[in-house]
C-alpha cells in the first residue's frame, strides 16, 4: 500500500513512511523535519553584524573606490582634475565612483569658488 508524503507528495510504501504529528512523511522529509536548523553560516552572520553596526562600509569598496578614498583621505580634499592627473583615471570614471561613494556617505562634495572639491563625509 502506498501513502503520500505530506510534505513533498512523493508516494512511499506505508511501512516505510514515518508518522510525525499526525502526518505521514517519506524518509527524506522526516529527517529534514527532525534535523535541527542548520548552523549559521559564519560569513552571513559576520556581514549581518557588519551591516547592523554600519561602521565597516569601507570594507565593501572596490579597489578603485578604495584608491580614490585613500587619496582623498591623504590630501584632505581634492578636485576631479587633480585626481585625473594623479590617479590616472578618466573624468567619467571618477564621476561614476563619486556618485556611488556619495550615496554610501563616504565622500561629499563642496564648492569653493568655481571648483568642486571632494572630501570625506
Ligand atoms: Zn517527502
Amino acid at each position: 500500500m502506498l501513502v503520500q508524503c505530506a510534505r513533498c507528495g512523493q508516494k512511499v510504501e506505508k511501512h516505510r513512511g514515518y508518522e510525525h504529528q499526525g502526518n505521514l512523511f517519506c524518509e527524506d522529509c522526516y529527517m529534514d523535519i527532525l534535523s535541527p536548523p542548520k548552523a549559521c553560516d559564519p560569513w552571513a552572520v559576520h556581514s549581518a553584524q557588519t551591516f547592523l553596526k554600519g561602521k565597516d562600509k569601507f570594507s565593501d569598496l572596490t579597489p578603485l573606490q578604495t584608491k580614490i578614498v585613500d587619496y582623498i583621505r591623504g590630501k584632505g580634499e581634492s578636485t576631479i582634475e587633480e585626481m585625473m592627473k594623479n590617479l590616472n583615471l578618466t573624468e567619467g570614471d571618477l564621476r561614476r565612483e563619486f556618485a556611488v561613494l556619495r550615496h554610501m556617505e563616504i565622500l561629499k562634495a563642496t564648492k569653493k569658488g568655481d571648483k568642486i572639491f571632494y572630501l570625506l563625509f
